[in-house]
């Protein structure tokens, strides 16, 4: 196996929990955390597409912000082409600033709106170096806005004067101006139509192949995961609880939190529905449970659930799940 591109170790991240928010109760002075990503590991390699899927809440977008350092990192290493940038300040950081480029779900957001997608396109290219004149970076703007399917003529218009999807195209076309090695996609197509989001989706997959770039997907419509993907990694409460490739885990789901999510594929630009299983949906993991995370709302648990938390262990190559239920498997 060749060196990933992206090794996540361990990592971990918890948010204090203010005082005043779930203050009574006999331990009310004791410090309480969110534990927003919860010993999460996993590889992304070179030209793959690798997602976490989960529902709302439970860490996705959190791992994803810790990973490239705009939440530090309580434990755990992030690997970045072999070099540990989970401790590096803003200065060693920078290199790694431009390599690393993310994608949002509102690209409006992320846009300025005062000013021009030529001069949003324009400023990246000078800052990091990639255009050494204003006419080079300007003509480098006309053929990014021509690659990710907008007219050059539309680059003096500003981001309200286009739709979702054309937004999305100017923050790709933003992206890649910076030559990125790895994209960061969270919920990239969720806020736009059924018709657009294959068009995006597909346009993310003709420039990984152009630009050599390696995603981290993030979404939580399970048709959208299974169009994109090398390899999907299931969240809850913070924790990856299985890992696969796409094929073997849509086939052959482990873990029963999976089972459950994946029971109902839904059709592209559809939402994810809500797991077929007891107990609520999670929104903040405070005061995680000893053992299995899932415990509370797994249907199969047993007196060891609750005590011990089960490890990950790899059942078929390439296929990790974190069980107690499951019989068998290897280290992982
Ligand atoms: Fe359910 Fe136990 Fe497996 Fe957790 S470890 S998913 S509680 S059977």
């Amino acid at each position: 196996m060749p060196e990933p591109l992206i090794a996540v170790d361990h990592l971990t991240k918890r948010f204090p929990v203010k005082k005043g928010l779930f203050s009574s109760g006999p331990f009310s002075h004791a410090q309480k955390y969110v534990h927003a990503v919860n010993d999460v590991s996993f590889t992304v390699q070179k030209g793959e597409v690798f997602s976490l899927v989960g529902e709302s809440g439970c860490g996705k977008s959190s791992t994803a912000r810790t990973l490239i350092r705009l939440y530090e990192p309580d434990e755990g290493k992030i690997l970045f082409d072999g070099t540990d940038i989970s401790h590096l300040d803003d200065q060693g950081l920078q290199p790694f600033r431009r390599r690393i480029q993310m994608i949002f779900q509102n690209p409006y957001s992320s846009l300025n709106p005062r000013q021009t997608v030529k001069e949003i396109i324009s400023e990246a290219l000078l800052f990091h170096k990639i255009a050494a004149t204003k006419k080079e970076a300007e003509d480098k703007t006309y053929y990014l806005l021509q690659r990710v399917g907008l007219r050059p003529e539309q680059a003096d218009r500003y981001p309200h004067q286009f739709s979702g999807g054309q937004r999305q195209r100017i923050s790709i076309a933003r992206a890649l101006a910076v030559n990125p090695d790895f994209i960061i996609a969270d919920e990239p197509v969720s806020a736009l139509d059924v018709s657009i989001q294959a068009q995006i989706l597909n346009l993310l997959l003709e420039i990984r192949e152009e630009f050599q770039l390696s995603y981290l997907f993030i979404a939580h419509n399970l048709a959208v995961v299974k169009y994109i993907s090398d390899r999907i990694g299931v969240m809850y409460l913070g924790t990856i609880v299985e890992i696969a490739d796409e094929k073997a885990i849509f086939a052959n789901p482990l873990h029963p939190y999976t089972k459950a999510l994946f029971a109902s594929v839904p059709v592209l630009g559809e939402p994810l529905q809500d797991p077929a299983i007891n107990g609520d949906t999670p929104s903040t993991p405070i005061d995680l449970p000893k053992g299995c995370v899932f415990y509370k709302r797994c249907p199969f648990a047993k007196d060891i659930c609750k005590a011990e938390k089960p490890q990950m262990k790899e059942y078929e190559k390439g296929h990790f799940a974190a069980c107690h239920l499951l019989a068998g498997g290897g280290e992982a």
